[in-house]
């Protein structure tokens, strides 16, 4: 039996999840970091010929959903250091995905009581050991859609106040909590706003005259290097 199955090779399924934990992008959407030929990668996955010719006709780009050829296409892949930094992140979700999603249950219920939870403290230790990043003064870019015929003035841009307007929940802030979001560009603001959506749109250029220290609790920085940010926040 373990023999038939050696000789049936792995299925394409697992072969393909395999090849997504070595290639990253392609060189359409990847442009810069894809310097090696997607068949020198694939070695790695030390496969039998039926394999490889299996995979060959089922290999798309982990990121774009290109169709890869593999003796003529180039592919980006992690570099040690962010294979290191994918690892610690997997041992990390083993460990404590259970209790974040049992946390998250929590939370649906009981907005305002994290801090009763064991993760809410945890997290709350880990936010206080968060780096500290400086937000140069300069020029921000913040934006606003009208609704029907609505227009704004330079007030209009500033934090929303929450005794007087409802502050709606956040990426950074909860319902009824005010918060100032800026882009450092016109582009990143008007995408933030409308997505891939087409409409009108209101941009307002913001000064910031002295540097800002700020908590830096930025998400999705799995390729960075931040050794001491605390994978809690990670997560
Ligand atoms: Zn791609």
């Amino acid at each position: 039996m373990a023999r038939a199955r050696r000789r049936r090779g792995r299925n394409t399924r697992t072969l393909a999840h395999l090849a997504a934990s070595v290639i990253i992008g392609c060189e359409y959407c990847t442009e810069f970091r894809a310097d090696e030929y997607c068949d020198d990668v694939l070695v790695r996955l030390k496969m039998t010929e039926a394999e490889s010719s299996r995979l060959g006709r089922h290999l798309f780009c982990p990121n774009c959903e290109y169709h890869l050829d593999v003796h003529y296409d180039l592919v980006a892949t992690l570099t040690d250091e962010e294979i290191k930094v994918r690892r610690r992140r997997e041992a990390w979700s083993r460990k404590y995905e259970k209790r974040f999603r049992a946390f998250h249950q929590f939370l649906l219920k009981h907005q305002t009581l994290a801090g009763f939870h064991a993760i809410g403290q945890q997290l709350s230790r880990a936010i206080n050991l968060a780096p500290v990043a400086t937000v140069e003064n300069g020029s921000w870019f913040r934006a606003r859609v009208p609704r029907r015929g609505e227009s704004f003035g330079p007030r209009d841009f500033l934090p929303p106040d929450p005794t007087t307007v409802d502050v709606s929940v956040g990426r950074y802030n909860h319902a009824g909590q005010s918060a100032f979001y800026l882009a450092d560009s016109q582009k990143t603001t008007a995408v933030e706003r409308l997505g891939n959506e087409q409409g009108e749109i209101w941009i307002a250029e913001v000064t910031i005259l002295k540097k800002l220290r700020v908590l830096d609790i930025r998400t999705m920085r799995l390729a960075e290097e931040y050794p001491d940010l605390p994978w809690c926040l990670l997560a």
